[in-house]
């Protein structure tokens, strides 16, 4: 498994920073954001470092399906996935990216404006 010792994420992923996590897949783990900005705000991570969806695409290409796979069924479990959801990937500091871990929003239990902020 690859990881970086000092990604906020990957410490979520070793259990060393405290989570409310929701679902544990084999390649993944799915965590309630801390700031949520939406009913349902889950945050999908695959549990290997990769600092965002382009990269782990470029070198693991089955892990995106497995990251977009798992948001999916984190849907189906908050109840949110008839009524539409959001799964966002935030790539790069000028689209928003804060932390340099891939990870999936899902949003929904609201509805969704677009085009977004
Ligand atoms: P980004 O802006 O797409 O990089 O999203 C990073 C997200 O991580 C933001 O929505 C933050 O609220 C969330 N976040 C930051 N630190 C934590 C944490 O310790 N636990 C859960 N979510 C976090």
């Amino acid at each position: 498994m690859s990881q970086q010792a000092d990604c906020l994420f990957c410490k979520i992923v070793r259990g060393e920073v405290p989570a409310e996590i929701v679902r544990e897949g084999e390649r993944t783990v799915a965590f309630r954001d801390i700031n949520p900005q939406a009913p349902t705000h889950v945050l999908v991570i695959p549990r290997d470092h990769h600092e965002n969806v382009a990269e782990a695409a470029a070198q693991d290409s089955g892990l995106v399906d497995a990251v977009v796979r798992d948001a999916h069924e984190v849907a189906v479990q908050e109840g949110i996935a008839d009524s539409g959801y959001r799964l966002v990937f935030n790539t790069g500091s000028g689209a928003g990216q804060t932390v340099f871990h891939l990870h999936g929003h899902v949003l929904g239990g609201r509805g969704l404006e677009w085009p977004p902020g």
